[in-house]
């Protein structure tokens, strides 16, 4: 009899793979260990859970123990999976009980996400300061800016949760002010959460405009909008440390007026994640970009039978055809799902990626897709060139048309779309799945200004934003 197919992780991409596997292959074993209790969670939704917009964390699950049971899937929860060995094809398991065995595979894959990277800053052991990158996490800092005698406790109705934790958070006095450490979408997304529960608001951010990957176009709509909502939104100013000692107490940044020192009550660093790899370490597998394991386009890593998906991984961009790493949730579904079929014997690639990103922060909506930053076109070897428009996003005489701005980046030579980004508060991020769809299709400018994109005024004028955006820039492509 063969050994099983192991999977490492049990959210998006551990769960995908292994259900897909055994929908394929239903006569072969699938046995996936997971270090915590959590399974099948939506980290998407924690900052609305937090905000209160989302009533109960057991709103946030897919997929239970149970359910994952009765679909074959022999899941371990508890269970760390500390090392590999390729050549013996065993993993090493230390359960929570204090246990450690190896389980032989045939097949395994590493789906074992990222954890929040806190560059400088310690977080651990200050009352008030958080990273959000679990849900335990995400329990607490809900807890936490509750005032004591008004937390409800059947907000975290989930047997997973770290009880002690929450109770500890849910007794401290409720904080007034909070800062954030980083402006990526997460912070945006943090920042509206926390104006939601009352608090004063500040968003730091260490360049000129928040949401980076989204361009400056994309970034300074938002920060009108939080500023319009109140939060205070500081840019060009680095933090520099966490002040407190025990209890979050301020936060010292730089600036254009030199260091200053910010009183806050809780503080929410948010400055990016980092592959969880450690599991692999001496196995001689290949690393790639952001430390991520180097996957091909079946998701297979360079050890005989392991495969590696979601936020550990690499995978193939879209317009550069180079490796990239963007930790993001549909990737980790789709890889997990084509690995679990190529596992099962219908080999599937895992799709390239574009960096297909929406946020909103209150009333705008922002999109991003491909490359939009010059610097990442040049170094991919684009000479890019681009135009930004602001154009309605329904017939002006219908009730709720907005102004949405469009930014298209094009490689000069070959008139090829490489990137695009999109705000506007009208049902604007959505309409990046028009350019995410153009992208991968290797379209031009001119392909995309003839695109039949649809018209009915209350959804768009005749002329979608998108084909005003393509037009521009089309005519500054012939100009040149
Ligand atoms: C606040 C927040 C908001 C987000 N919002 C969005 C969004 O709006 N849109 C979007 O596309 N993406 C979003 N993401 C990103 C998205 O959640 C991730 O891309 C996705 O969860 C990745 O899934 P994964 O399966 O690769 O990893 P994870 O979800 O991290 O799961 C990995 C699992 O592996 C387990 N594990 C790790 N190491 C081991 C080990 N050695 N042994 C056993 N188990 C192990 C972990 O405990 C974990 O359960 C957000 C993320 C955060 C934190």
């Amino acid at each position: 009899m063969s050994d099983p197919f192991v999977v490492v992780g049990a959210d998006a991409a551990g769960l995908s793979a292994a259900s897909k596997f055994r929908r394929e292959a239903p006569d072969r074993d699938v046995v996936v260990f997971e270090m915590g209790q959590w399974i099948s969670y939506a980290y998407c939704g924690m900052p609305y859970f937090i905000e209160g917009r989302v009533e109960r964390m057991s709103n946030l699950l897919s997929l239970s123990p149970s359910e994952v049971a009765d679909r074959g899937i022999d899941l371990r929860r508890g269970h760390k999976v500390v090392g590999v060995d390729p050549d013996a094809k065993t993993v090493a398991v230390e359960t929570t009980e204090g246990d450690s065995f190896e389980q032989a595979y045939d097949d395994l894959l590493v789906a074992t996400g990222g954890r929040a990277s806190t560059g400088p800053f310690d977080v651990h052991g200050v009352d008030g300061a958080f990273t959000l990158h679990n849900m335990d996490t995400a329990a607490a800092i809900d807890a936490y800016v509750a005032e004591p005698d008004a937390y409800d406790p059947d907000r975290a109705d989930v047997s997973a949760v770290d009880r002690e934790r929450v109770d500890r958070n849910a007794a401290m006095e409720a904080p007034e002010t909070a800062a954030i450490v980083g402006g990526g979408y997460v912070g945006v997304e943090m920042a509206e959460a926390l104006v939601g529960r009352e608090l004063d608001v500040h968003l730091f951010h260490r360049s000129g405009h928040i949401l980076s990957d989204f361009g400056e176009a994309v970034g300074e709509r938002v920060e009108t909008e939080l500023d319009a909502k109140g939060v205070t939104v500081h840019t060009s100013a680095p933090v520099e440390e966490l002040v407190g000692d025990g209890r979050i107490e301020g936060i010292a940044f730089g600036g254009a007026d030199g260091a200053e020192t910010l009183p806050v009550d809780m503080a929410i660093v948010g400055v990016g994640i980092r592959p969880n790899t450690e599991l692999l370490d001496g196995t001689g597998v290949e690393l790639g970009a952001g430390g991520a394991v180097r996957t091909d386009e079946y998701g297979r890593t360079n050890l005989p039978d392991v495969y590696a998906a979601g936020d550990c991984a690499t995978a193939v961009h879209a317009v550069t055809g180079e490796e990239a790493w963007m930790p993001l949730g549909l990737t980790a579904n789709r890889a997990g799902r084509a690995i679990g079929a190529t596992v099962a014997g219908d080999p599937s690639p895992v799709g390239e990626i574009a960096g297909t990103a929406v946020v909103k922060g209150f009333d705008m909506e922002a999109g991003r897709v491909g490359l939009v930053g010059d610097e990442a076109a040049r170094e991919a070897g684009f000479d890019p060139v681009r135009e930004t428009v602001t154009a309605g996003s329904r017939s002006g005489y219908y009730p709720g048309a907005a102004p949405t701005d469009v930014t298209l980046v094009a490689d000069r030579d070959t008139g090829r779309l490489i990137g695009g980004s999109i705000a506007g508060p009208d049902r604007a991020a959505i309409r990046i799945n028009t350019l995410a769809t153009a992208l991968e299709a290797d379209m031009t400018v001119p392909e995309v200004e003839r695109l039949d994109l649809a018209y009915a005024p209350p959804f768009s004028p005749v002329w979608d934003p998108i084909l005003v955006a393509a037009k521009v820039l089309n005519g500054t492509l012939d100009g040149d």
